[in-house]
C-alpha cells in the first residue's frame, strides 16, 4: 500500500485541512511555501496519466474549497502535479501541490535555459 493510501486509512497521521468522501487535503510534510497543502483522491490513481475527467471534475470543486478554507482563493496560489520520473514525482499516487501564503518565485522555471536540463 503506498505512503498516502496509509494516510487515508489512519495507519499514518497527517494534519487534515478538509476531508470529504472522496477527497483527503493535508499539510505536506516539507512544506516550499508558507502554506504547501497536498490534496488526494482517496481512490488509488497513480498519477494525473491515469486521472479520469470525473475525478478531475470533483477534484477541481474541492481544491477550490481547500483554497477558500486556507484563505488564499483571493490572494493567489499555485496548483503543481509531478507526473512520472521528468516530472519529479516522488509519491506514486495522484496528488496536487497547492502553494500559496507569499509571493511565489518562478524563477526555476522563467530563468532556466532548457539546454541545461538535457
Ligand atoms: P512529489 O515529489 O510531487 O511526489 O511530492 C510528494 C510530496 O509528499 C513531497 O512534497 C513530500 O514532502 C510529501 N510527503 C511525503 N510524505 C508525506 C507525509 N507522510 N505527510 C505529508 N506529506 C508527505
Amino acid at each position: 500500500m503506498c505512503i498516502f493510501c496509509k494516510i487515508i486509512n489512519n495507519e499514518i497521521p497527517s494534519n487534515i485541512i478538509l476531508e470529504n468522501e472522496n477527497f483527503l487535503a493535508f499539510h505536506d510534510i516539507n512544506p516550499k511555501a508558507p502554506v504547501h497543502i497536498l490534496a488526494i483522491p482517496k481512490i488509488h490513481v497513480d498519477s494525473f496519466n491515469e486521472v479520469t475527467p470525473q475525478i478531475m471534475k470533483d477534484m477541481t470543486l474541492f481544491m477550490q474549497d481547500v483554497a477558500k478554507e486556507l484563505g488564499i482563493d483571493k490572494s493567489g496560489y499555485r496548483v503543481i502535479t509531478n507526473i512520472g520520473e521528468d516530472g519529479g514525482q516522488e509519491v506514486k499516487h495522484l496528488h496536487f501541490h497547492l502553494l500559496g501564503g507569499a509571493k511565489l518565485a518562478w524563477s526555476h522555471l522563467s530563468d532556466a535555459d532548457p539546454k541545461s536540463m538535457i
